[in-house]
């Protein structure tokens, strides 16, 4: 098990903020993990993480430490997932993308290009002859609905969990990418294409999160088997409360739902890091579109890095504030990356893979289940589902699939849990059974004294027992 890398980011002032405030910054260091923050009220709050990325950082400190032991992982099939959190205007997009997708000044490079870069150069120097291809795909996660960014026609991507696979984009363009500057290109595309969205729905990327996800598959010739691993880069919407923007109308409603799917981020977290890590307890994944998208990443089976992006300005201490304290929040999320392999389900089976065995007793809980079930159960489950507040397209039956596993879930941890507390009932009377076991001992050892001691004492048992009654 290991947990989520957390490191945070601190960008230069911006012209605005030295302008009203000067050169006054609230953030004092301490070392490279650990800083303090002075809120409005002066009053001062220490943080500790993987990593502090001071105003003086350059992005590749960020890629070297943050992003390229992921980029490794991936090239071994284990999934790995970044995601930069922050207000608007924090250095979300910067640390991302860079100033720019195609900037050319190597010290300005973001991690997006780095990453490209990094995961053509591990392929290079790969030992074994591995046929690799690398896919790419964009989209966007807008209003509760998730664009391709490569084909504006498709502005409402279902996500599906394949049991192989994982989460999956169903239907999105993945476009193959043989070097460097062909995925600087499609990048530079998609990039492009979020910008006309904007423009069209009249909205600011700000208010979007932006998911790229890149699939490398490797097929080992020596070892005649396919592995897969995913890299999911996601750069969030602005975390900053609807209150500080003025937000009116459908601004607000849209403000509304960008926070919307960061809370149920927040409520996946907490319920990721509150429950004992024993108990199966319901992790709330279904409740947005986001959640549902980085399910493998908080859930386990990925290796997940946190990017927290905060202005240094006082100006911007309750936001930055709010920020780091999420970030503390998503470090104490256990995962445990499993690495992929695509090809025959039948290996994985053969070694023993955890989540064959589950995905088996899942199969067989849903064939019995859809044996037995008739048109009008099926209706009632829907309202069950839909009473539960889980998302269900009547439509789709791998949906339907999935949300019954859900419940069953749902059951699991629940009588676990009755079992938990059955256990500690019997523990409880098996206490009391001593105790009495004890008490009839010391009875039988005052029925056998002999003389004068057993009538003394027979007497006090008359005397207790006409005030106790059932002694
Ligand atoms: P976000 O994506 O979080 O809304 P941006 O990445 O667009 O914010 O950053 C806002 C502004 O700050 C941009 O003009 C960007 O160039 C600048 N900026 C952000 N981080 C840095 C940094 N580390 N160094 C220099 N400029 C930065
Ligand atoms: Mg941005």
């Amino acid at each position: 098990m290991s947990n989520v890398t957390v490191c945070v980011r601190f960008r230069p002032l911006s012209s605005k903020e030295k302008r009203d405030l000067g050169d006054n910054i609230c953030i004092q260091s301490m070392d490279s993990e650990t800083f303090i923050i002075k809120d409005e009220k002066e009053e001062g709050f220490t943080f500790s993480f993987d990593k502090v990325f001071y105003e003086e950082s350059n992005q590749a400190d960020v890629y070297e430490f943050l992003v390229l032991p992921i980029v490794r992982d991936t090239v071994n099939s284990i999934n790995g997932t970044i995601i930069t959190y922050g207000q608007t205007g924090a250095g979300k997009t910067y640390s991302m993308e860079g100033p720019n997708i195609l900037e050319s000044d190597e010290k300005k490079k973001g991690i997006l290009p780095r990453v490209v870069d990094g995961l053509f150069a591990c392929i290079k120097t790969s030992a074994d002859p591995t046929k690799y291809t690398v896919k790419l795909s964009m989209v966007e996660i807008y209003m509760e609905k998730v664009r391709d960014l490569f084909d504006l026609s498709k502005d409402n991507i279902q996500i599906k969990e394949s049991k192989t696979q994982g989460i999956v984009l169903s239907g999105a363009t993945e476009i193959s990418l043989s070097d460097t500057a062909e995925a600087l290109q499609s990048l530079s595309s998609g990039i492009a294409n979020r910008a006309i969205g904007e423009t069209q729905m009249n909205m600011a990327s700000s208010r979007s999160h932006c998911v790229y996800m890149f699939t490398l598959n490797q097929e080992s010739i020596s070892e005649k088997r396919v592995k897969s691993g995913k890299l999911i880069l996601v750069d969030l919407a602005g975390s900053e409360k609807v209150e500080k923007t003025g937000a009116e109308g459908r601004v607000l409603e849209e403000a509304k739902t960008i926070n919307k799917s960061l809370s149920a981020l927040g409520n996946v977290i907490n319920a990721l890091t509150c429950g004992s890590p024993a108990k199966a307890n319901h992790i709330p994944y279904r409740d947005s579109k986001l959640t549902r998208m980085l399910q493998d990443a908080l859930g386990g089976n990925s290796r997940t890095a946190l990017l927290c992006c905060c202005s240094p300005s006082p100006s911007n201490a309750s936001e930055s504030l709010s920020t780091l304290r999420f970030g503390a929040r998503a470090k104490h999320i256990k995962t445990s990356p499993l690495v992929i392999k695509v090809s025959e389900e039948k290996c994985s089976k053969k070694n023993g893979d955890a989540s064959g065995t589950r995905d088996e007793s899942f199969e067989k809980i849903l064939e019995k289940m859809s044996e037995r079930l008739n048109d009008e159960d099926i209706k009632l489950l829907e309202e069950l589902f839909i009473q539960a507040g889980l998302f269900v397209d009547p439509d789709s039956e791998e949906d339907l699939e999935s949300a019954i596993q859900d419940v069953v879930q749902q059951t699991i941890s629940s009588l676990m849990k009755a079992v938990e507390e059955l256990r500690s009932t019997v523990e409880m009377l098996q206490r009391e059974n001593n105790a009495m076991k004890g008490r009839l001992a010391v009875a039988e050892r005052c029925d056998a004294l002999p003389g004068k001691n057993a009538d003394f004492l027979q007497k006090i048992f008359g005397f207790l027992s006409s005030f106790i009654p059932g002694m």
